[in-house]
């Protein structure tokens, strides 16, 4: 799950991070009145959506006076903003972060995150920040210092001093530096953090060490023991037919393709979407039914399915074990009355009930292609398209 910028800077300054002083308003005039009450010459608006990019989209304003901000706002609220991680649709802007403007005289990068091949938390920084990090670790890797955690002991202060110095800082600011970093990684351990990012974390001209941008990202399967993270979420920024899926219990994720795949079991997903990329295909979506789903949830997967207009041709691809064959055999028939299926629909049953499965779906006088397998399915699937 991911948070607002404004959030994790909440968060964050509960651990003694130091972060610009502002917050978070719905509308221009609230807006007005949060920066009226902020202690600065210039100030910030800036676009909260869950991606980063804002600033070259054009999503983070500088006001210098405080009559400016009210304008900023209005322009910022209510826009599509479209940077290199929302794709070009972009996202609408609903809320903005209004704080004090800090003067910058250097930006850094700073993240830690957990290294799957170490099997342990690693934390970069790099002299070079406010940009792109997958870059800098491209052109120029040599700029990007890491250090692992040992998980017994913890970060340790002279791990964090190493970092310091890495991005240049000297005399007091490394202290502060020090401080950060270990705020950083308590908040990272203590909320079941996956990644946490400040890029740009700063050095300002009277040389204090801030966090000026903020991304926290923690894992959904520890989510459970922290309600108080739990209630951060929010759902405009997910795509509404991956909520709508997890309301019926079903794990959808759209995908860029246009096979759209209707599986059975995590791992039969995986694979399935393997195979038809295999076969030259690319999946529209990752979708697991789950182990006993009933009709209802097969319905309501093809119509999240059919809801992608990418879509041009279905792949069932359905291993019955604790699910039967002849669930799956009439929720295909009750969602192509109730929706119409009007691509073509390719099969693959196997497992419980399967005769019974297969007679429903041919006497029920739908087109559909069947496969004896899944491989010569998944062809078929991808054939179906050309
Ligand atoms: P994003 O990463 O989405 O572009 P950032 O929060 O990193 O958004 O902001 C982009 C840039 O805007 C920063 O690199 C920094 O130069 C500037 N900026 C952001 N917040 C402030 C602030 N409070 N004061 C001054 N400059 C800021
Ligand atoms: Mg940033």
């Amino acid at each position: 799950m991911n948070i607002h910028e404004y959030q994790a800077k909440e968060l964050l300054s509960n651990y003694g991070v130091s972060v610009p002083m502002g917050k978070v308003a719905f509308d221009h005039e609230e807006a007005h009145q949060i920066a009226s009450d902020l202690n600065t010459e210039k100030y910030v608006v800036k676009a909260q959506i869950h991606a980063g990019g804002r600033g070259k989209g054009g999503g983070v304003k500088i006001a210098n006076v405080l009559e400016e901000v009210k304008q900023l706002a209005e322009e910022i609220l209510g826009m599509n903003l479209v940077t290199h991680q929302t794709g070009p649709e972009g996202k609408l802007v609903g809320k903005v972060l209004v704080e004090e403007a800090s003067q910058i005289e250097k930006e850094f990068y700073l993240g830690m995150v957990i290294d799957r091949a170490t099997e342990k938390i690693v934390v970069m920084a790099s002299p070079e920040g406010g940009v792109e990090i997958e870059e800098v670790a491209k052109h120029s890797p040599e700029k990007i210092i890491k250090e692992i955690v040992d998980p017994t002991v913890g970060l340790l202060p002279f791990q964090c001093r190493e970092i310091a110095y890495f991005i240049g800082l000297q005399g007091k600011t490394v202290n502060q530096a020090v401080k950060l970093i270990m705020g950083l990684y308590d908040a990272f351990v203590d909320n079941d953090c996956s990644l946490a990012e400040i890029n740009p974390l700063i050095l300002t001209k009277d040389n204090q060490v801030t966090a000026l941008d903020a991304k926290m990202n923690f894992d959904d399967n520890a989510l459970f023991r922290h309600p108080d993270i739990q209630k951060l979420h929010d759902p405009t920024e997910e795509d509404p037919t991956e909520l709508a899926a997890k309301e019926w219990g079903i794990s959808y994720i759209k995908l860029d393709g246009n096979i759209g795949c209707l599986v059975n079991g995590a791992g039969l997903a995986m694979s399935t979407m393997d195979i038809v990329k295999h076969h030259g295909g690319e999946p529209a979506n990752f979708l697991d039914v789950g182990g006993g789903a009933t009709t209802e949830q097969v319905t309501q997967a093809f119509k999240m399915i059919l809801s992608d207009s990418n879509v041009k041709a279905i792949f069932v691809n359905i291993f019955g074990g604790i699910m039967k064959c002849d669930t799956i055999a009439e929720g295909i028939i009750a969602a192509s009355k109730e929706v119409g299926i009007e691509v073509p629909l390719i099969v693959r049953l196997e497992g419980t009930n399967v005769e019974l499965g297969r007679e429903m779906l041919s006497q029920s006088g739908l087109n559909i292609i069947t496969g004896k397998d899944m491989r010569e399915a998944a062809g078929k699937a991808v054939e179906a398209i050309k």
